[in-house]
């Protein structure tokens, strides 16, 4: 059971609030840190390991910064990624672009801060050398064991990412012994192994069998090709606990786990300097993340609504996957949840329900409500549908202080991309 406690009091949102208008999101700076050393000393047996964080999960500058303190590189995916990572002191090995379906001038902005490069398929190889005009020597291939990938519960999971056998990504097994045999022959010298099989596996065995599949083809890889492989890429999908019922995964636990692993399979092939490399988003910033909203409205039709001044362009999870947040009334903790509620934003998209049939505490106009774990793939998977504009982020600091990390949205913003950007001026 994960203990699913908001990290503020309603005195300090009543605080906050009076600073910065809800709707936003709000992160917390301690767990933050917490939780990447926590992962960092689960890791520490291994020389070379480094938490590279998905910078899709979360993509707020003073966030990659807190994280780069903590020692963690980025991941990124897009041209802006690459680029929020290189304002924010990331270079060379720090930054792994694990892409796919690349435009060539990405590639070429990746080589341009000396990123690892990561190739989702085996074709390519024939592209990057294309775009850069070589291959790097430094290169990492995805890998895609195919058919289905089962492990406990992660039934929610699935619908982020298919089982292994329907997922567009990665090489199958012959093709990345192919590629890996076509890029020596091209000048490449030091390799990396990436396989990204579950998302929000709520288990501690997923990164350890994981680890066991991809440290197998290593030994194998080194055998067919005698590449040099320096690092094991375990990517993203640990989980966390979205639930109350659910269980909170052991990155320490976890961390041992593939410690096993490594010492069964890649210590006795004489492979024990390789490099372990992870790729986490959710499981770094999901709970240290919340949406922070006001009831403004109550309705009682059919069912008892909640209106909120947030809205699925505000965290999106909902309406698309139809995941669990949890939601906590501020100031009503230890009330019964005895009201059975959907709370809704205010979109023209009847999906736009934060949480439906949620038994919680009596809600009343101007409630703050806390929604859990909104801290990765939250506010980055905003948009602008109904015109609605994306919200402010603010870092809950160590020290109990607030500090705006990303201001809210404005209509100037909105119309920016129009021609008539001086109609606005004064709004
Ligand atoms: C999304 C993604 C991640 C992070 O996934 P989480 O589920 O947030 O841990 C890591 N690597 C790649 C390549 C991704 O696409």
């Amino acid at each position: 059971m994960s203990e699913k406690k908001a990290f503020i009091t309603k005195a300090q949102a009543e605080e906050i609030v009076k600073q910065y208008p809800t709707p936003f999101h709000l992160y917390d700076e301690a767990g933050i840190r917490e939780n990447a050393r926590a992962l960092n000393k689960a890791f520490s047996w291994n020389k070379g390991f480094r938490e590279y964080f998905a910078v899709k999960a979360t993509p707020t500058p003073r966030i990659l910064q807190i994280l780069k303190e903590e020692g963690c590189g980025t991941d990124c995916s897009s041209l802006t990624e690459l680029m929020m990572s290189e304002v924010c002191g990331f270079t060379g090995q720090e930054i792994m672009f694990s892409s796919n379906e690349t435009p060539a001038e990405e590639y070429i902005y990746a080589e341009k801060l000396h990123a690892t490069i990561n190739l989702d398929d085996i074709t390519h190889i024939d592209y990057l050398e294309n775009a850069l005009g070589y291959i790097p020597e430094r290169i990492c291939c995805r890998y895609n064991p195919g058919g289905v990938f089962q492990l406990g519960d992660s039934k929610e999971g699935f619908q982020v990412m298919d089982n292994p056998g329907d997922a567009k990504y990665g090489m199958t097994h012959e093709q990345i012994i192919d590629a890996y045999k076509i890029l020596l022959s091209k000048g490449a010298k030091e390799f990396g192994i990436h396989s990204f099989l579950a998302s929000n596996t709520i288990s501690n065995d997923y990164y350890p069998a994981l680890a066991r599949i991809l440290f197998e083809l290593a030994v194998e890889l080194k055998e067919k090709t005698g590449a040099h492989i320096k690092f094991i890429n375990l990517s993203g999908g640990v989980g966390v606990p979205y639930r109350p019922e659910q269980s909170t995964n052991d990155i320490a636990v976890i961390g041992e786990g593939v410690r096993k692993a490594y010492e069964e399979v890649l210590v006795p092939a004489g492979m024990d300097d390789v490099e372990i490399y992870t790729e986490l988003g959710r499981f770094m910033l999901a709970p240290y993340g919340a949406l922070i909203t006001t009831a403004i409205h109550e309705k009682h039709t059919y069912k008892e609504y909640i209106g909120v001044d947030a809205c699925a362009a505000n965290l999106m999870r909902p309406a698309i996957y139809g995941a669990y947040h949890h939601i906590t009334v501020l100031g009503k903790e230890d009330q019964p949840c005895d009201h059975k509620y959907d709370v809704v934003g205010s979109l023209c998209e009847n999906s736009d329900k934060f949480a439906i049939d949620r038994m919680l505490p009596e809600i009343e106009r101007g409630d703050i409500l806390f929604i859990h774990d909104t801290g990765a793939h939250g506010f980055s998977m905003g948009y602008n549908y109904n015109g609605k504009l994306r919200s402010a982020e603010i870092l809950l600091k160590e020290d109990g202080s607030t500090e705006m990390i990303r201001r809210a949205e404005t209509t100037k913003d909105y119309f920016a991309t129009f021609d008539f950007t001086g109609l606005f001026d004064d709004k």
